[in-house]
Parts: structure tokens; sequence; C-alpha cells
């Protein structure tokens, strides 16, 4: 009999992982907590109309990736009904929101949920089938002040606490606005026109987008299209007066604030239902899939699932990916050496070891090479164990100028012998 494997695009978290994601959760519902959220569990399947009209039929999510099946009647008094299993948990809050009459409340709404979503993607390193996202929505009626940019710009600067308060360091937060409901087709039109020119010497992905989803197209990766999409009108060119102060004054309070932010002119996301803020926070170390969150600002969607008009911005972090960033850091905080000596020249050796001793001195750590070693070898072996390589020849010997190499920055640098403790010391902490 063939072994039974967990399914393609799903895993098994053993006690040796599930410590970190506990300790991820924990830190999540306490952030949570001292901004005002509670928590809200909405079912893991929903009826498939659910996404298809608050996500967006024309997505990638709805046309490709949904788990959805026929769920037959089991009597008379039953319907069959297609059901699906929840891609992304903004659509149930939006409808337990609607369902349980929160807007009546008067009061803003800010619900936070962590659990699992499913899509049918090509499985690779941080895009998994079954995976879990930590997600929160800001929402209530515009009496609420579900509107303001300020609930924007806090849910930013929240983001930006509990990255830090993790200890993910070298997040990148870009940001946009992809304007108002009636901006977002304007900009379509400029978009379409301006793509039928060039999208013949496109790829055929973006050929495809260009007629179904010009949007998509500003999410291409292909090299050769980068010039050309670099090229077409950006989307703030199309934005109201309104929707470019709602966008300034997000600014001007995360500026307030401290919260670094980039913009990017190319975020407009993948689901329809965004208006005005957009936004993900990125790092660089998870490769291809390097967003680790994304949201933004949904003012149209309460109406468009069949609800009163309730205002609302949220965002959906990756677990697995902020996991994977963890992971990385701790690999590479306790596995790597200060810097590695390699003496250029058996002749360096003893000169070499009383380099290393001083420095080890110091309170570095360091591995000592050896001159015999070709230095193209001496290279190869300290980009395994250290963060720095500090190469130690003749020159050096003479000059008592050391030359450094980060293999972080890739930067080389010229530093003298007894500055090099505390370069190095410093460098560690960057
Ligand atoms: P999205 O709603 O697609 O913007 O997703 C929000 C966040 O969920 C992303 O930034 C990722 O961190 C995470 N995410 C989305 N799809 C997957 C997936 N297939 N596997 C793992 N994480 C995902």
């Amino acid at each position: 009999m063939s072994t039974l494997k967990a399914v393609r695009g799903t895993r098994d978290l053993l006690p040796a992982e599930t410590g970190l994601w506990n300790r991820i959760e924990a830190t999540a519902r306490s952030v949570f907590s001292r901004y005002g959220f509670g928590e809200i569990r909405t079912p893991v399947f929903e009826d498939t109309a659910l996404f298809a009209r608050g996500v967006g039929e024309e997505t990638d999510i709805v046309s490709k990736e949904m788990y959805t099946w026929e769920d037959r009647a089991r009597a008379q008094s039953e319907k069959t009904q297609s059901l699906t299993l929840r891609p992304e948990n903004t659509a149930g809050v939006v409808r337990a929101y609607i369902e349980h009459k929160l807007g009546e409340t008067g009061q803003l709404q800010k619900l936070y949920y962590i659990g699992p979503q499913f899509r049918r993607e090509r499985p690779q390193r941080g895009r998994y089938r079954q995976f879990s996202q930590i997600g929160a929505e800001v929402i209530g009626p515009a009496s609420s002040g579900s509107e303001s940019p300020l609930r924007d710009a806090e849910v930013l600067e929240m983001l930006a606490s509990l990255l830090d308060e993790l200890g993910i360091s070298g997040w990148v937060l870009k940001l946009n606005s992809v304007g108002s409901a009636s901006d977002r087709p304007k900009y379509i039109e400029t978009l379409r026109a301006a793509l039928m020119p060039v999208v013949g010497q496109m790829c055929v992905d973006c050929q495809r987008r260009a007629e179904t989803n010009p949007l998509r197209v500003l999410d291409c990766k292909v090299p050769e299209d980068q010039p050309i999409i670099d090229a077409l009108p950006k989307i703030a060119d199309s934005l109201d007066a309104d929707s470019r102060a709602h966008f300034a004054a997000v600014c001007a309070a995360l500026d307030a604030a401290g919260v670094p932010y980039e913009r990017d002119h190319r975020l407009v996301r993948g689901l329809d239902y965004y208006t005005r803020t957009t936004f993900e926070f990125t790092h660089g170390g998870l490769g291809a899939q390097n967003a680790l969150l994304g949201g933004g600002r949904y003012d149209g969607l309460s109406e468009l699932i069949g609800g009163p008009k309730a205002p609302g911005i949220g965002f959906a972090m990756g677990e697995d990916r902020l996991v994977l960033t963890l992971q990385a850091q701790e690999a590479a905080k306790a596995v790597l050496l200060d810097t590695y000596i390699a003496p250029v020249g058996e002749v360096q050796n003893p000169a070499a070891l009383s380099l290393a001793r001083s420095l080890r001195r110091s309170g570095l750590s360091v591995e000592l090479g050896d001159g015999a070693f070709r230095v193209k070898k001496s290279f190869e072996a300290a980009d395994k164990v250290a963060r720095t390589i500090v190469l130690f020849g003749e020159d050096e010997a003479n000059s008592g100028i050391l030359t450094v190499k980060d293999f972080s920055t890739g930067i080389q640098s010229k530093i003298a012998r007894a500055d090099l403790a505390a370069a190095l010391l410093s460098s560690r902490n960057k």
C-alpha cells in the first residue's frame, strides 16, 4: 500500500516549530488588545457568493484559486449550495459585521482574527495552499470616524510596532492610494489607452491582463517589461481632490509618528474591493514571496455584499512568512561569527594569530584561516561562518591598514588595525 502524506501545499507543524507560532500569536494578541481590538472567529467555509461578490470574480483568487464544492442537500428542506473554503478573511468579517448588525452600535468596530486560509496556488517557499493569516479590520458607520485618515495611519503604526515587537528587523512599508470608487475606473481607462500601443512588446500574461484587468499589469515581474511599466501613467495622477487630501493626511500622521514608508505607485493590490490607501510590508529575506502582509481601505465592501455603508480598513499578515523570517534571523544570529581572518601567505600566520588574539580579547568571535589557503578558498570558507572577512597579507602587515569585507552589504573597506575591533563591534549591531 502506498503511504499517505500531507496534501501538496499543506504542512504539519511539529512541537519544535509550534513554540514560535504560539509566541507570534501571543505577541499579536497583546499588541491588538493595547489598541482596543477584540477577537472575531468566523467559519472556515462560507457561501461561494460572498467571495465572488466581495473579493471580485475577476481576481486570481476567485477565478483560479478557490476550493469550492457543491454541498448536496441532505433533506428536502435543504438546498444544494455552493460553498468555498475561505481564501481570505476580510469578506467573512464584513459579512459577520452586517449579519450581527454591529454598525447599529454606532461604534467603530476593531476586530482581529487568527486562522487558516486556503488558496490553490503553486506551492513554493512562503506560499502554501493552507496558510495562516493574522489580520484585523477597523470598520463602522461613517459617523464613527471610520473614514478618517487617522485610522489608516494608526493601523500602519500598530503594524510597525507589532513587527518591531516580534523582533522582525529590516521591514519596508510600501504605501499607495488607489483613489475612490470613481477614480479607479478613470485610471483603468487611462491605463488601457496607454497600454494599447505598447502591449504587443510585453509578456503574454500582460497581454491578457491588459484586456481582462489592466491594473494587474502593474504586478508584472518580467524584467523586460519593467521599463514599459515604469513609463505608464500613475494612479496618483487620476485621484480626485478628496482622495489626494486623504492620502496626504495619512502620510502626515505617519511622519509625525516617525513610521518610515516608501511611496509605491505600482501597489494596486489584487483584490477588487480596495479604495484609497493600499499598503504592503515587505522583507528582503523572504525571496520571491516577499510580502509579509498586505492591506488597505475598503469603503464600499459592505454595500457590495448587501450591507449598509460601512467604510473600513484592514490587513492580513502571512503568519507562515513571519515564522520564516524569524527563523532565518535566528539562524543568522546563531551561527555567524563576527569575522574570519584570512592570512595571505603562510608567512603571515603568526601575525594573524596575534590579530585574532587581540580581537577575541575585545569580545569578538573570530575564526582564523590559514595562509596556505588560496584567497578564493578563504572567501568561501569565511562566507559560511562569519559576517565579515579581514584580509591579512604583506601590504596589510606593513601598512597596518586592513581590508575588510562585510558579506551582508558587499562593501569592502580599509580600516586601521587600531580601529578594527570597534568597527566590527558596531557592524554587529546593525
Ligand atoms: P493577500 O490577501 O493576498 O494580500 O495576502 C496577505 C498576506 O497573506 C500576504 O502578504 C502573505 O504574507 C500571506 N499569504 C497570501 N497568500 C499566501 C500563501 N499562499 N501562502 C502563505 N502566505 C500567503
